[in-house]
């Protein structure tokens, strides 16, 4: 799903993307905004709460594009 951790640059537009952010230190679990199913989701990797936050990825989708609010 979303473990690919690769820093080559590539010529992917990216952009500012609401994610959600596991709170628990050394923890690395995160998840996009839109991809959860519901309104506080727990960490799919240690089940600790998230906090919403914002991560520069690749733009998923061009052409099917659209965030909830
Ligand atoms: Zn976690």
């Amino acid at each position: 799903m979303y473990y690919s951790r690769k820093k080559s640059v590539e010529e992917r537009p990216s952009e500012e993307t609401p994610v959600w952010i596991c709170q628990k230190d050394g923890c690395n679990g995160w998840m996009r905004n839109n991809f959860a199913l519901e309104a506080e989701p727990v960490c799919p990797l240690c089940q600790s709460q998230m906090t919403s936050g914002v991560k520069t990825l690749p733009i998923l989708n061009p052409s099917n594009y659209g965030y909830k609010a």
